[in-house]
């Protein structure tokens, strides 16, 4: 079986948020199982082409885009698992630059449509052309949304299935934007409600089988939770072959016992590293190295639905009862200004970075107690899978994959803080008795040697997609 997993993000070579983590794991996890395994995504400007070995191909080929007639070129590389094959596509009109999706101020390329239907156009052609083989086509968020049915009309015995990380991003274009698609496509297109068009909807249209990132998330979408009523009617009709697998994590790359960024490794068996790492985090971030005092940490695109709102409502009550807090993130100026604000007021308590940074989000998974994902809702997450297998004990709002992954603690079981409803008092009750278990060394030990034997590697869940494959 050939297998081509496209996405716009694959860690370690870009990476925005938690699609790059999946799209850098996941056909790793299924390599051994299949005949070929070839990831497509583009060739950004900000990829370093030397230290990943990226090397230029004699494929190329040219998209007709509107007017336009655009080239493009393919690059490869090879996975770490020395068998999953990397395929770049360049193209310096539209990859060239640095930023995957956006400006270095966080604005949105204006050209983001053209961007991805060059992406989707170029894999097709590579596809059609016969560069690339391939008998299951697996997309992943709305970059690639226009596969499945651009596949289906030029080789409808390809399967198709398509992966929705994150239901709120639907890459919506315009009636004009359609003019720029080939003429067999534009007359198959849904119009929505608000009168344009949805890449993400029309993967579920057209798909051969669909899935999202937790069973506890497809439940949410076809219940219609924080989905519209168009949406929900188009969810509702491929109720039949859509389904959640959770994800899994890299094992190795998230592992305290190797992890390369951090001064000290540990096991469930030995966790004195772990404070080792405490003690070189608060330093790292500027917070006075108390290592008796409780530390949360944050991890976290800038956004309201990752549940800031919250958070900073919380945060000089707790600072008063002797907690710190590291936040470590990218995104809204507003929520980026409270956070600042905040550890200016508490400059002991208190660490914001404002950036993505790599190896301070592996030292804060590593050195922190707790970790704060209060989100609103969370397709599946993947901090808190990280923070589980370092003991560092997740404080979550029961939606999504947090419900799926995190077992509400109980005197003798359970693997971190869970929390509903979504509001401060719910919150504010779990992060009290977070603090209180915290103070009772030996509850304490128990819960974060159960919190590190959990596993989250992606062999399950690989089966699972591998099972869909088949089907
Ligand atoms: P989402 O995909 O909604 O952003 P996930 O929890 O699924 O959320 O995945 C987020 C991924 O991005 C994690 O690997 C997390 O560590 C990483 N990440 C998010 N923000 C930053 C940052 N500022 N610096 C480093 N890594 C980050």
């Amino acid at each position: 079986m050939d297998i081509v997993f496209v996405s716009a993000e694959v860690a370690p070579y870009s990476k925005a948020g938690g699609l790059a983590d999946v799209a850098g794991s996941l056909p790793q996890a299924l390599a051994p199982y299949v005949d070929s395994v070839q990831v497509l995504t583009p060739l950004y400007g900000q990829i370093d082409r030397n230290k990943y070995d990226i090397q230029s191909s004699q494929t190329t080929g040219e998209i007709e885009l509107g007017d336009d007639t655009i080239p493009y070129a393919l690059h490869h590389t090879v996975a770490d698992d020395k068998k999953t094959k990397i395929g770049f596509i360049s193209c310096d009109r539209f990859f060239a630059r640095d930023g995957i999706y956006t400006e270095s101020d966080g604005e949105g390329f204006k050209d983001n449509n053209l961007r991805f239907f060059f992406f989707q156009l170029a894999v097709l052609d590579l596809i059609t052309s016969g560069h690339i083989s391939v008998e299951v086509l697996h997309c992943n968020d709305h970059h690639t949304g226009l596969l499945p049915l651009m596949m289906k009309i030029k080789m409808p015995h390809v399967k198709t299935i398509f992966t929705i990380h994150n239901f709120l991003y639907h890459g919506h274009f315009s009636t004009g934007d359609v003019n720029l698609l080939p003429d067999t496509v534009k007359p198959l297109l849904t119009t929505t409600q608000w009168g344009n068009h949805s890449a993400l909807l029309e993967a579920i249209d057209h798909s051969d089988l669909v899935t999202t990132v937790s069973p506890g998330y497809a439940l949410e979408l076809l219940a219609g939770i924080n989905v519209d009523e168009h949406s929900l009617a188009r969810i509702q009709a491929i109720e039949t072959h859509f389904s959640g697998i959770v994800n899994g994590i890299d094992t190795e790359y998230w592992s305290p016992e190797i992890d390369q960024y951090t001064p000290y490794h540990f096991s469930k068996d030995d966790l004195s590293g772990k404070q080792k790492n405490k003690e070189a985090l608060l330093l790292k971030v500027g917070l006075s190295p108390d290592l008796e005092a409780p530390v949360f940490g944050s991890i976290s695109r800038l956004v309201e639905n990752k549940g800031f709102p919250l958070i900073n409502e919380l945060l000089d009550e707790y600072v008063s009862l002797g907690a710190k807090f590291i936040f470590l993130g990218s995104g809204s100026p507003d929520i980026a200004a409270e956070l600042r604000d905040a550890s200016r007021r508490h400059p002991q308590h208190i660490a914001f970075d404002d950036g993505f940074n790599e190896p301070l989000a592996h030292l804060i998974e590593a050195g922190s107690d707790m970790f704060l994902m209060p989100s609103r809702f969370e397709p599946c997450g993947l901090n808190q899978l990280y923070s589980l297998r370092y003991g560092t004990i997740p404080i979550v709002h029961r939606t999504g994959g947090l419900g799926d992954t995190v077992e509400p603690w109980t005197t003798d079981s359970g693997t971190g803080f869970v929390f509903e409803p979504y509001d401060l008092e719910a919150l504010r009750k779990s992060m009290k008795t977070a603090l209180k278990v915290y103070h009772s060394k030996t509850d304490w030990l128990s819960l974060v040697q159960r919190a590190m034997s959990m596993d989250f590697s992606w062999d399950q869940s690989a089966r699972q997609y591998l099972h869909l494959y088949n089907l």
